[in-house]
Protein backbone atom coordinates (compact mmCIF):
# COMPACT_ATOMS: atom_id res chain seq x y z
CA UNK A 1 0.00 0.00 0.00
CA UNK A 2 3.15 2.44 0.56
CA UNK A 3 4.56 1.58 -2.57
CA UNK A 4 1.17 2.21 -4.22
CA UNK A 5 1.09 5.77 -2.31
CA UNK A 6 4.29 6.23 -3.48
CA UNK A 7 2.95 5.53 -6.96
CA UNK A 8 0.85 7.62 -6.60
CA UNK A 9 2.36 10.73 -5.37
CA UNK A 10 4.99 10.64 -8.08
CA UNK A 11 2.08 10.58 -10.71
CA UNK A 12 0.91 13.66 -9.10
CA UNK A 13 3.81 15.83 -10.01
CA UNK A 14 2.75 17.26 -12.44
CA UNK A 15 5.89 19.47 -12.61
CA UNK A 16 8.29 16.95 -13.01
CA UNK A 17 6.21 15.94 -15.67
CA UNK A 18 6.79 18.56 -17.53
CA UNK A 19 10.32 18.78 -17.22
CA UNK A 20 10.27 15.40 -17.98
CA UNK A 21 8.40 15.29 -21.26
CA UNK A 22 10.34 18.88 -22.29
CA UNK A 23 13.59 16.94 -21.90
CA UNK A 24 12.10 13.83 -23.96
CA UNK A 25 11.31 16.39 -27.00
CA UNK A 26 13.97 18.00 -26.97
CA UNK A 27 16.42 15.28 -27.27
CA UNK A 28 15.25 14.11 -30.42
CA UNK A 29 14.83 17.68 -31.62
CA UNK A 30 18.33 18.00 -31.21
CA UNK A 31 19.36 15.34 -32.98
CA UNK A 32 16.80 15.90 -36.43
CA UNK A 33 18.64 19.51 -36.08
CA UNK A 34 21.98 18.92 -35.58
CA UNK A 35 21.09 16.46 -38.97
CA UNK A 36 19.31 19.08 -40.89
CA UNK A 37 22.43 21.83 -39.73
CA UNK A 38 24.98 19.25 -41.12
CA UNK A 39 23.02 18.74 -44.62
CA UNK A 40 22.41 22.53 -45.23
CA UNK A 41 26.30 23.03 -44.41
CA UNK A 42 26.81 21.11 -48.39
CA UNK A 43 29.40 18.93 -46.46
CA UNK A 44 27.92 16.27 -47.40
CA UNK A 45 24.79 14.73 -48.17
CA UNK A 46 22.81 13.22 -45.03
CA UNK A 47 23.09 9.09 -45.37
CA UNK A 48 19.83 6.74 -45.41
CA UNK A 49 20.94 5.37 -42.06
CA UNK A 50 21.18 9.45 -41.07
CA UNK A 51 17.82 9.37 -42.45
CA UNK A 52 16.63 6.41 -41.05
CA UNK A 53 17.47 7.73 -37.63
CA UNK A 54 15.77 11.34 -38.03
CA UNK A 55 12.29 9.67 -38.60
CA UNK A 56 13.26 7.07 -35.51
CA UNK A 57 13.47 10.50 -33.40
CA UNK A 58 10.66 12.06 -34.88
CA UNK A 59 8.70 8.86 -34.09
CA UNK A 60 9.71 9.15 -30.84
CA UNK A 61 8.93 12.01 -29.41
CA UNK A 62 5.31 11.71 -31.36
CA UNK A 63 5.11 8.73 -29.52
CA UNK A 64 6.25 10.39 -26.35
CA UNK A 65 3.46 12.98 -26.53
CA UNK A 66 0.48 10.40 -27.88
CA UNK A 67 1.49 8.86 -24.54
CA UNK A 68 1.71 11.70 -22.38
CA UNK A 69 -1.46 12.51 -23.58
CA UNK A 70 -3.24 9.47 -22.67
CA UNK A 71 -1.62 10.02 -19.47
CA UNK A 72 -2.78 12.94 -18.29
CA UNK A 73 -6.37 12.89 -19.92
CA UNK A 74 -7.86 11.30 -17.57
CA UNK A 75 -11.18 13.73 -17.14
CA UNK A 76 -14.08 11.33 -19.05
CA UNK A 77 -13.03 8.11 -17.95
CA UNK A 78 -16.37 6.57 -19.59
CA UNK A 79 -17.05 3.11 -17.48
CA UNK A 80 -19.59 0.65 -18.50
CA UNK A 81 -20.90 -2.72 -16.54
CA UNK A 82 -19.49 -5.06 -18.71
CA UNK A 83 -17.21 -8.46 -19.07
CA UNK A 84 -12.97 -8.12 -18.77
CA UNK A 85 -12.82 -11.80 -20.50
CA UNK A 86 -14.22 -10.26 -23.57
CA UNK A 87 -12.17 -7.34 -23.48
CA UNK A 88 -8.93 -9.68 -23.30
CA UNK A 89 -10.30 -11.97 -25.96
CA UNK A 90 -10.49 -8.99 -28.48
CA UNK A 91 -6.79 -7.94 -27.73
CA UNK A 92 -5.67 -11.59 -28.33
CA UNK A 93 -5.50 -11.24 -32.26
CA UNK A 94 -3.37 -8.38 -31.45
CA UNK A 95 -0.99 -9.57 -28.68
CA UNK A 96 -0.57 -12.85 -30.93
CA UNK A 97 0.12 -10.87 -33.94
CA UNK A 98 3.14 -9.00 -32.71
CA UNK A 99 4.44 -12.16 -30.21
CA UNK A 100 4.47 -14.35 -33.38
CA UNK A 101 6.85 -11.79 -35.42
CA UNK A 102 9.60 -13.01 -32.99
CA UNK A 103 8.26 -16.42 -32.35
CA UNK A 104 7.10 -16.20 -29.41
CA UNK A 105 3.39 -17.31 -28.10
CA UNK A 106 0.81 -16.45 -26.17
CA UNK A 107 -1.87 -18.39 -24.39
CA UNK A 108 -5.13 -17.35 -22.15
CA UNK A 109 -6.60 -18.85 -19.39
CA UNK A 110 -9.97 -16.53 -18.89
CA UNK A 111 -12.32 -17.70 -16.28
CA UNK A 112 -16.08 -16.73 -15.90
CA UNK A 113 -15.94 -13.33 -14.22
CA UNK A 114 -18.51 -11.04 -13.11
CA UNK A 115 -18.89 -8.01 -15.08
CA UNK A 116 -17.91 -4.62 -14.04
CA UNK A 117 -17.95 -1.40 -14.54
CA UNK A 118 -14.67 0.07 -16.52
CA UNK A 119 -13.58 2.11 -19.46
CA UNK A 120 -13.46 -0.50 -22.28
CA UNK A 121 -10.87 2.03 -23.59
CA UNK A 122 -8.70 2.51 -20.66
CA UNK A 123 -8.12 -1.03 -19.89
CA UNK A 124 -7.53 -2.14 -23.22
CA UNK A 125 -4.67 0.41 -23.25
CA UNK A 126 -3.55 -1.24 -19.84
CA UNK A 127 -3.35 -4.81 -20.85
CA UNK A 128 -1.79 -3.72 -24.28
CA UNK A 129 1.13 -2.20 -22.26
CA UNK A 130 1.85 -4.97 -20.04
CA UNK A 131 1.54 -7.51 -22.86
CA UNK A 132 4.12 -5.22 -24.61
CA UNK A 133 6.28 -4.93 -22.16
CA UNK A 134 6.39 -8.95 -21.22
CA UNK A 135 6.57 -9.93 -24.85
CA UNK A 136 9.41 -7.29 -25.04
CA UNK A 137 11.07 -8.99 -21.76
CA UNK A 138 11.09 -12.29 -23.36
CA UNK A 139 14.12 -11.40 -25.32
CA UNK A 140 15.53 -14.95 -26.34
CA UNK A 141 11.54 -16.13 -26.96
CA UNK A 142 8.92 -17.80 -24.72
CA UNK A 143 5.30 -18.45 -24.18
CA UNK A 144 3.41 -15.05 -22.34
CA UNK A 145 0.28 -15.84 -19.90
CA UNK A 146 -2.63 -13.86 -20.15
CA UNK A 147 -5.05 -14.53 -17.09
CA UNK A 148 -8.01 -13.90 -15.49
CA UNK A 149 -9.74 -15.51 -12.66
CA UNK A 150 -12.37 -14.37 -9.83
CA UNK A 151 -11.49 -14.73 -6.34
CA UNK A 152 -12.64 -12.86 -3.20
CA UNK A 153 -14.29 -10.87 -4.52
CA UNK A 154 -12.18 -9.24 -6.85
CA UNK A 155 -11.21 -9.70 -10.73
CA UNK A 156 -7.83 -10.25 -11.26
CA UNK A 157 -5.80 -9.78 -14.34
CA UNK A 158 -2.35 -11.62 -14.51
CA UNK A 159 -0.14 -10.93 -17.30
CA UNK A 160 2.96 -13.44 -16.68
CA UNK A 161 6.27 -13.57 -19.02
CA UNK A 162 8.91 -15.77 -19.20
CA UNK A 163 11.50 -13.00 -19.62
CA UNK A 164 14.57 -12.40 -17.11
CA UNK A 165 12.52 -10.84 -14.58
CA UNK A 166 13.10 -7.25 -12.96
CA UNK A 167 16.31 -6.37 -10.70
CA UNK A 168 14.69 -4.95 -7.36
CA UNK A 169 16.60 -2.23 -7.95
CA UNK A 170 14.50 -1.45 -11.42
CA UNK A 171 11.29 -2.54 -8.97
CA UNK A 172 11.40 0.40 -7.18
CA UNK A 173 11.79 2.79 -9.63
CA UNK A 174 8.28 1.14 -12.04
CA UNK A 175 5.35 3.39 -12.46
CA UNK A 176 8.00 6.60 -12.87
CA UNK A 177 6.86 8.95 -15.74
CA UNK A 178 9.94 8.39 -18.59
CA UNK A 179 11.71 5.49 -16.47
CA UNK A 180 12.95 2.89 -19.21
CA UNK A 181 15.62 0.54 -19.35
CA UNK A 182 15.18 0.28 -22.85
CA UNK A 183 17.04 2.39 -25.88
CA UNK A 184 13.64 2.78 -27.95
CA UNK A 185 11.65 3.05 -24.86
CA UNK A 186 9.31 5.71 -23.34
CA UNK A 187 9.11 5.08 -19.90
CA UNK A 188 5.56 5.82 -20.12
CA UNK A 189 3.85 2.71 -20.41
CA UNK A 190 3.66 1.69 -16.60
CA UNK A 191 3.09 5.06 -15.37
CA UNK A 192 -0.25 4.96 -17.85
CA UNK A 193 -1.10 1.32 -16.21
CA UNK A 194 -0.57 2.61 -12.70
CA UNK A 195 -2.72 5.75 -13.55
CA UNK A 196 -5.56 4.08 -15.27
CA UNK A 197 -5.58 1.62 -12.12
CA UNK A 198 -5.72 4.17 -9.59
CA UNK A 199 -8.80 5.63 -12.08
CA UNK A 200 -10.99 2.01 -11.52
CA UNK A 201 -9.38 1.77 -7.92
CA UNK A 202 -7.58 -1.38 -8.84
CA UNK A 203 -4.34 -2.60 -7.86
CA UNK A 204 -1.03 -3.31 -9.35
CA UNK A 205 1.11 -5.92 -7.61
CA UNK A 206 4.42 -6.89 -9.56
CA UNK A 207 5.79 -10.22 -8.80
CA UNK A 208 9.19 -11.06 -10.51
CA UNK A 209 12.01 -13.57 -10.51
CA UNK A 210 15.14 -14.53 -12.76
CA UNK A 211 12.44 -16.74 -14.65
CA UNK A 212 9.77 -14.46 -15.39
CA UNK A 213 7.52 -11.31 -14.41
CA UNK A 214 3.80 -11.59 -13.08
CA UNK A 215 1.72 -8.31 -13.32
CA UNK A 216 -1.74 -8.44 -11.22
CA UNK A 217 -4.11 -5.99 -11.72
CA UNK A 218 -7.14 -6.30 -8.90
CA UNK A 219 -10.35 -5.15 -9.48
CA UNK A 220 -12.57 -5.09 -6.98
CA UNK A 221 -15.50 -6.08 -7.31
CA UNK A 222 -17.99 -3.56 -4.80
CA UNK A 223 -15.84 -0.59 -4.51
CA UNK A 224 -15.73 0.17 -8.38
CA UNK A 225 -19.30 1.04 -9.13
CA UNK A 226 -18.69 4.64 -9.05
P1 LIG B 1 9.11 1.13 -21.64
O1 LIG B 1 8.48 -0.18 -21.98
O2 LIG B 1 8.94 2.18 -22.69
O3 LIG B 1 10.55 0.99 -21.20
P2 LIG B 1 7.39 0.98 -19.34
O4 LIG B 1 6.86 2.03 -18.40
O5 LIG B 1 6.40 0.15 -20.04
O6 LIG B 1 8.34 1.74 -20.35
O7 LIG B 1 8.37 0.04 -18.52
C1 LIG B 1 9.42 0.63 -17.77
C2 LIG B 1 10.53 -0.36 -17.50
O8 LIG B 1 10.05 -1.38 -16.63
C3 LIG B 1 11.04 -1.10 -18.71
O9 LIG B 1 12.01 -0.35 -19.41
C4 LIG B 1 11.61 -2.37 -18.10
O10 LIG B 1 12.89 -2.14 -17.57
C5 LIG B 1 10.70 -2.61 -16.90
N1 LIG B 1 9.67 -3.63 -17.15
C6 LIG B 1 8.37 -3.41 -17.35
N2 LIG B 1 7.69 -4.56 -17.54
C7 LIG B 1 8.61 -5.54 -17.47
C8 LIG B 1 8.56 -6.98 -17.59
N3 LIG B 1 7.41 -7.64 -17.84
N4 LIG B 1 9.73 -7.68 -17.44
C9 LIG B 1 10.88 -7.03 -17.20
N5 LIG B 1 11.00 -5.69 -17.08
C10 LIG B 1 9.88 -4.95 -17.21
MG1 LIG C 1 6.43 -0.52 -22.11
Amino acid sequence: IDKEMARLDRLNLIGEMAAGIAHEIRNPMTTVRGFLQYAKSGKAALSPANLDLMVEELDRANSIITEFLSLAKNKNTDKQLQNLGNIIESLLPLIRAEAILDGKTVVEDIGPLTDFPFDAKEIRQLILNLAMNGLEAMQTGGTMKLRAYEEAGEVVLVVEDQGSGIEPDILVKLGTPFFTTKDTGTGLGLAICFSIAARHQAIIDIKSSETGTAIYVRFKLASCQS
